[in-house]
Parts: structure tokens; C-alpha cells; sequence
């Protein structure tokens, strides 16, 4: 798989799984399976089993290998956490992360009950630390991170399309053993309402409350591809406005196949223009208000 990426917030994909099964409506338009169950059947080809979960053993040392730090998204066509990867695959991932301290690897997961179950197993980061030890003569002077757990250079975060699955992610991965948690609102399906999770550390005389912000780093964009979902641009400005309150870093990755008319007038004359409901439903612009109205982006 290609290592090079168009995706903003990170600059390699690595991907020692392919694969996965859908879990919510986030899921419905997974560029990942479109791309993957493409070439299903096609002999030789790597995807040839198209969007089935494999594992990718040949990619996993791929990481040793890149002396200059990048910043790299761990399974870009897979969820990490899918119940078809082994625990102990799952090891040696992290394994391989600890053996490659120059990095920062960022996981993202709709899975986060497995994922807080196995960071937080004393078994399961022993057996990952042991392995990298292992590792480390064949990491060309990579310094394992030794007995340091959770791995300080390790980001992992969910991925949550609105208020319900915020409720339902967030909280498993506070829980979660991670030195950075991050949320992707990608794509951005409702309102999210990030409140009770974020929190600047400092008290209304500016003094320090001795702690942080429960999450670190926050995601958010519209939908692409075909049959892409409209995203209401107050949902995103609001969680932008939300993290500038807590001061906690929010980066806005894209509006997708959608777009405020404001944004894409020059440029869309083709573009059909839809009402956008604060619900996410949609009815033809000239029967709704301006100002909200969104255009599809072809
Ligand atoms: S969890 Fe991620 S990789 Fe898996 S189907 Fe959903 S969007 Fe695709």
C-alpha cells in the first residue's frame, strides 16, 4: 500500500491490517472498503479479497525503516481494534510502535471498549514491550522506549459521526491507558456537544487547576465520495468554538462534497443547492432560508 497520504493531519499511512466490518452510520461510505472491495476477485492483486480482514505481516516492520520522524496513521484501511485481528497481532503492532520512538503514530478506532480493554491489561503491554526488545537490534539506533507505558508517542482516539456515538466512545476512551487522546468528527453526520470531556486547566483567574483537558486534539470534517452526506457548517463551527474556549487544538479538515454557498459560489455552477436542516435533513434551497443553504461540491 502506498505510504505517502493526502490526509492533513498526518504524513504516512501505515497498515499492518487490512480490512474490517461496519459498526455504525460513520461507516456507511468507508472510502476504505469502496477502494478495497473494488478489485475483489481480481487475481494477484493485493486486494483481490477485497474489504476482508487480513493481516498484513509483511507491512508490520515497515516503520523501522523510516529514520526521519513522521507522523504516521496506523491502519488507514482497517480498524486496529476489529475482532478478527488477535490480541497478540495486536502486540506486535505495538511492538513495533515502541521499537520506533522517532515516530508519532495516531490510532483512531470505532472500537474503543477493545482497545481500552488491552491497553489497560498488564499482559497485553508486557507482552508488547518484551516483543520490541526483540526489535530493537534490526531498528538501526531507534531506542525502544523500555518499561515506558502507555507509549508517550502513541495517540489514539476515536472516531465519533455524532452526539450518540460521542456518548458512547468518549467516555470508553477517557478510560482508555494513552499518554494523547484525540477525536475525529470525520465524517460529521449531527451536533456534537464535546462539553462535559473538555476542560482547559486553568480557573476563571487564569490560574492553573493542575489538570488538562480530558482530550488533546480534536478532528472534525464533511463527508466525500459518492452519496456523501451533507455536513451544517454550525455543527463544525461549533465544536471549533468549543475547543477555543478550552483552548484544546482543533484542526477543520475538510468540508467534503458539501459546502456553504458562500464558499463555493464561484466555483459550482453546477452545484444543486440544498436547505440544510440543523437535524442534518435537507430540502431544495429556494424553499429554505439562505445563509444555511449548502451546495454539493461535483
Ligand atoms: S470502522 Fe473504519 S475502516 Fe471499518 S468499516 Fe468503519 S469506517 Fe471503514
Amino acid at each position: 500500500m502506498s505510504v505517502t497520504t493526502r490526509i492533513e493531519w498526518t504524513d504516512a499511512t501505515w497498515n499492518p491490517v487490512t480490512g474490517c466490518t461496519e459498526v455504525s452510520e460513520g461507516c456507511n461510505h468507508c472510502y476504505a472498503k469502496t477502494f478495497a472491495e473494488r478489485w475483489r476477485g481480481s487475481v494477484g492483486h493485493y486486494f483481490a479479497s477485497g474489504f476482508d480482514v487480513r493481516l498484513r505481516r509483511d507491512k508490520l516492520a515497515l516503520p523501522l525503516h523510516w529514520q526521519r520522524p513522521r507522523r504516521i496513521f496506523v491502519n488507514s484501511m482497517s480498524d486496529l481494534f476489529h475482532k478478527d485481528v488477535p490480541d497478540s497481532y495486536i502486540a506486535s503492532v505495538f511492538a513495533m510502535m515502541a521499537a520506533c520512538p522517532q515516530h508519532t503514530f495516531q490510532l483512531l478506532t470505532k472500537r474503543p471498549g477493545r482497545m481500552r480493554a488491552l491497553l489497560g491489561d498488564d499482559g497485553f503491554a508486557a507482552r508488547a514491550m518484551d516483543e520490541s526488545l526483540v526489535i530493537k537490534p534490526i531498528a538501526m539506533g531507534a531506542k525502544p522506549h523500555g518499561d515506558i507505558w502507555p507509549l508517550p508517542h502513541v495517540w489514539v482516539g476515536v472516531s465519533v459521526e455524532n452526539q450518540r456515538w460521542a456518548d458512547i466512545r468518549i467516555p470508553t476512551l477517557l478510560g482508555t491507558c494513552a499518554a494523547v487522546r484525540w477525536v475525529s468528527a470525520e465524517p460529521l453526520l449531527g451536533p456534537v456537544d464535546l462539553s462535559t470531556w473538555l476542560g482547559d486547566g486553568f480557573g476563571p483567574d487564569g490560574a492553573p487547576l493542575g489538570w488538562r483537558s480530558a482530550l488533546d486534539w480534536v478532528v472534525a470534517g464533511g463527508e466525500s465520495g459518492h452519496g456523501a452526506r451533507p455536513m451544517h457548517p454550525d455543527w463544525v463551527r461549533s465544536l471549533r468554538d468549543q475547543c477555543a474556549r478550552t483552548r484544546v487544538p482543533f484542526l477543520f479538515k475538510q468540508w467534503g462534497a458539501w459546502a456553504p454557498e458562500s464558499v463555493c459560489a464561484s466555483t459550482t455552477g453546477a452545484a444543486t443547492a440544498r436547505y440544510l436542516d440543523f437535524d442534518g435533513s435537507t430540502r431544495p434551497a429556494a424553499r429554505g432560508a439562505r445563509g444555511d443553504a449548502v451546495k454539493e461540491i461535483r
